[in-house]
């Protein structure tokens, strides 16, 4: 088995990233597919994909040892089923015994966050820690725990919905889940330009961002974190208002939850070093002591490879327990 390679899958909204792994975590090669919005075609399409990259580089399903796939939805586990999916139509879909049916490959699958979380913990920030939460932040915010080197499901595959830790901000804006003030709708990349959309309309403060505004016509959350960092004070306050409610969420979730390493991730945490030093300066504050003196915040370091990695260290761990 040693030479054998496994396959990671990361389901997105619009592309399916597709990778081959070395046991020990290397990526061998690396490609995306278009996802099939209506859902139907999605494991034929992954099946073929596979074929055709097998052919090209000259090797046999052989090669193949299993497989670990990532979905965007709350996912059973045990039975290897997706609950339900806001874009694919997916409700209660066997994923796992279409995915094994289409490839002939052992399968394993969980939830997308989930699967960033593992990548994150076996080859990148978590560093192999065992206790971890990793916080995704992007369009929305989105999370992954992992206690005693295991996911954290919950009783019905919800368990990590770090972003809709709620009322964050008392009586703010209308969060998608259908609560308003959820930390998605403040740390998320809509949410930081939302706020500082608000913050240039209560005042005419000079700002890099107001020139933005007028000469581009939009802002985006990377000029706001920019700004911010290069010291204008308009952006400063937007993000250390981000900062403060991501520091206080992430403190009294760890305060439940102890964990070595705290993982921010997305497109957010591109900001590196200033996001990360801001949030701490708030994590700190609000921490129970020794939970705050053990946790580490660090940024992701996987970018859009955790979840294929993550998928492939699931399907690893499935081919060495049974
Ligand atoms: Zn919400």
């Amino acid at each position: 088995m040693a030479d054998q390679w496994l396959v990671g899958v990361d389901l997105g909204g619009t592309t399916i990233k597709i990778a081959f792994i070395s046991l020990y975590g290397e990526i061998i090669t690396k490609w995306e597919i278009p996802t099939d919005k209506s859902g139907k075609t999605i494991t034929t399409d992954i099946a073929k994909a596979i074929d055709a990259k097998l052919e090209e580089l000259g090797e046999t399903k052989e090669k193949l040892a299993a497989i670990g796939m990532g979905a965007p939805g709350p996912v059973n586990l045990a039975t290897g089923l997706v609950y339900v999916t806001v874009n694919l139509g997916w409700k209660n879909y066997a994923l796992k015994d279409h995915l094994e049916l289409e490839t002939g490959l052992p399968a394993v699958i969980d939830n997308d966050a989930n699967m960033a979380a593992i990548g994150e913990m076996w080859k990148g920030a978590g560093d192999g820690s065992n206790d971890i939460i990793c916080i995704t932040l992007g369009t929305g915010v989105g999370g992954g725990v992992i206690s005693n080197g295991e996911v954290i499901h919950g009783v019905n595959g919800s368990a990590g919905e770090i972003g809709h830790m709620t009322s964050i901000v008392e009586g703010g804006a209308q969060c998608n889940c259908g609560k308003k003030g959820c930390l998605e709708t403040v740390a998320s990349a809509t949410g930081i330009v939302r706020y500082a959309m608000e913050k240039l309309e209560e005042s005419d403060q000079a700002s890099l961002l107001r020139q933005t505004l007028k000469e581009n016509g939009i802002i985006t959350s990377k000029d706001v974190i920019e700004y911010a960092s290069k010291g204008d004070g308009l952006a400063v306050e937007v993000m250390e208002f981000v900062t403060f409610h991501l520091g206080f969420a992430l403190a009294n979730l760890a305060n439940g939850l102890n964990p070595e390493k705290i993982v921010i991730g997305g497109g957010v945490s591109k900001a590196g070093e200033y996001l990360r030093s801001s949030v701490e300066k708030h994590f700190k504050k609000y921490t129970f002591p020794r939970v705050g003196e053990a946790a580490e915040i660090t940024i992701a370091t996987l970018g859009n490879d955790a979840g294929a990695i993550g998928g492939a260290y699931l399907a690893k761990s499935m081919l060495t327990n049974y």
